[in-house]
């Protein structure tokens, strides 16, 4: 069950039946724990107020990496746990991972020297566990410029070259919670726990949701409730009646998109900026994407966007370290804004507060599990559900089992097939009416749920201004990812909103009107679809015209 026509049969199964454990938030987190706790044969609802993955985790830097920035901050464990997640990932989904060499450039006077780097580097490796063949390079400066001749060579000493893995957050996220339905989850987006529920002894025991696209309300009940609300689980605690001194702060992070026609990068770039912070740019899809910033939010996360400061700032990091390109704000196609949701530390500034995770129980029972990295996600998760098998002593349930679990799409024997079954795909598309381009970007994209796209785009053709791949992605995204919003497809399912910002103003309205006409809406309800789209629209635009 994993189908936006379905949402009323979910909810009426969601009002009816006890569950082992609710989930509150569909990002990383909540989807790690979801699947966790299915696999290990626990009855799973999880509720999100607005798409999967719609917050922090489609906002990241898209990196499955081992975090080096932690090295500098001596967090050893979290380099270590980290990197060696990052392999699980990748083994488990390599159609949503993908290595990526990492160039880390050092200039005279700049944070790393050649030593430093070295050093940090090999520690790095070790920490990580990183295979013979991955291991860092160190570069002369000639050969960094080789790699990378956009970078300023003015003091340049040379760079260092290593492992990371590039992924699509809000892709991985749903990859996580497609396999966590197949194995029986009940997974809703855009559904808000707006109040908890309480046995008599005072323990949390379920919530009240509105589903936000209908106005429609449910009571859900389960044994144990966890708040993977991310930026939000304060204000989810906020819903309990016992809460305790633990909160959040938050940090926002800003990326803008280039085309590659403006900022022509041909590899990863992990560099300096003038203020001595960390910036990655990174090319993908024919753009090259800059960031991050780091500075305290306390605005709302749902309205969180960039600021013609957060670009400036972007923009002057690149400029600095890629000195021939002179950007301004007219080459920004898009932009997104993320908020981290971190661990309150008094005193210290945004970058210097730990990424590590947390969990916490308040008095009645409710879990909190707040902080951690994309890339630990399923670490995080075995620690919840243990948490919760622990307190279900009454019951047994198995042992966690994800490590060796292929998430939905990848299952590979091993991630290496990858290439061959892309190829495979692209001469199969003909039959079903695609190119091999086509074929060969589906498959890559979907990994092996590519031939559920190639039938739904046979069944669809082409029409309405729309390609059959175009049409047969969007049938997909209805009825196999539970796509309900333009947005929803735009953003969450493809990334189009950010890497391909023309062909969302080509072709944004034609989507618009075939998922309405897919979703049987009535024309108030088609207006108010094209209204969220221009919304979503001008949250991710970039700055024109400066
Ligand atoms: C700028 C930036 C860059 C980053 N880069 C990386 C990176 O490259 N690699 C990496 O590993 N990590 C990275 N991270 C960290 C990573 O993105 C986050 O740790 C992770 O996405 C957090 O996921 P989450 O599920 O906890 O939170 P979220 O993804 O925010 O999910 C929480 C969900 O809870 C839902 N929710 C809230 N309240 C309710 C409610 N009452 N009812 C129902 N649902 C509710 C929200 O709608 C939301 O979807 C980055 C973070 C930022 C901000």
């Amino acid at each position: 069950m994993f189908s936006t026509l379905l949402r009323p049969k979910m909810k009426q199964h969601a009002s009816t039946f006890r569950f082992d454990l609710l989930v509150i938030g569909g990002g990383i987190t909540g989807a790690g724990i979801a699947l966790d706790a299915v696999t290990r044969g626990m009855s799973v609802l999880l509720v999100d107020m607005q798409d999967f993955a719609e917050g922090t985790s489609s906002r990241s830097t898209k990196l499955i990496h081992g975090g080096l920035r932690y090295l500098k901050q001596m967090e050893l464990k979290i380099v270590s746990e980290t990197g060696r997640e990052r392999k699980v990932v990748y083994e488990n989904a390599p159609h949503v991972t993908e290595p990526e060499r990492m160039l880390l450039p050092f200039h005279k006077g700049g944070t790393f020297g050649p030593f430093m780097t070295s050093a940090g580097l090999a520690v790095y490796d070790r920490l990580a566990g990183v295979g013979k063949a991955e291991r860092r390079a160190m570069l002369s400066p000639e050969e960094t410029l080789r790699l990378e001749p956009l970078l300023k060579q003015d003091g340049l000493l040379g760079g260092g070259h290593y492992v990371e893995y590039r992924t699509d957050d809000a892709r991985l996220t749903l990859e996580v919670l497609k396999k966590a339905a197949e194995k029986g989850a009940l997974c809703l987006n855009h559904c808000r726990a707006e109040e908890l529920i309480y046995d008599a002894e005072g323990r949390v025991a379920g919530a009240q949701i509105r589903d936000r696209l209908d106005g429609s309300r449910f009571r859900a009940d389960a044994d144990h409730v966890i708040n993977a609300a991310g930026p939000w689980v304060d204000e989810v605690r906020g819903l309990d009646a016992i809460d305790n001194d633990k909160h959040l702060k938050l940090s926002k992070g800003v990326h803008i998109v280039i085309s590659q026609s403006r900022f022509p990068l041909r590899q990863a770039v992990y560099f300096d900026s003038p203020d001595g912070r960390m910036i990655f740019a990174i090319p993908r899809d024919g753009k090259a994407y800059v960031g991050t910033t780091d500075t305290f939010y306390d605005g709302d996360p749902e309205g969180v966007a960039a600021t013609e400061d957060d670009v400036d700032y972007l923009l002057e990091a690149a400029n600095g370290m890629f000195p021939e390109i002179g950007l301004t704000r007219r080459d920004v196609e898009s932009t997104w804004a993320g908020v981290r949701p971190l661990i309150h530390e008094e005193g210290k500034d945004p970058s210097e507060i730990s990424r590590r995770d947390e969990i916490w129980e308040s008095e009645s029972g409710l879990l909190t599990m707040a902080g951690g990295k994309l890339t630990g996600y399923r670490k995080m998760a075995q620690e919840a559900v243990d948490r919760i098998v622990r307190r279900s002593k009454d019951r047994t349930f198995g042992p966690c089992i994800t490590k060796a679990l292929r998430l939905s799409g990848g299952d590979f024997g091993d991630p290496a097939e990858l290439e061959l079954y892309i190829e495979g795909k692209a001469n199969e598309a003909e039959l079903y009416g695609l190119t091999r381009e086509e074929g060969r970007e589906i498959a890559a994209f979907y990994g092996t749920n590519a031939d559920v796209v190639f039938r739904f785009a046979h069944a669809a053709g082409g029409g309405a201004g729309l390609s059959a791949a175009v049409r047969g992605r969007i049938l997909y995204a209805i009825h196999g990812e539970m796509a309900a919003t333009p947005a929803d497809f735009l953003v969450r399912r493809t990334g189009w909103m950010f890497f391909d910002a023309d062909r969302v103003r080509a072709e944004g309205k034609k989507v618009t009107e075939y998922m309405a006409e897919l979703l049987f809406l009535n024309q108030g309800e088609k207006a108010r679809m094209l209204q969220d789209l221009d919304q979503a629209i001008s949250q991710t635009a970039g700055l024109q015209g400066g």
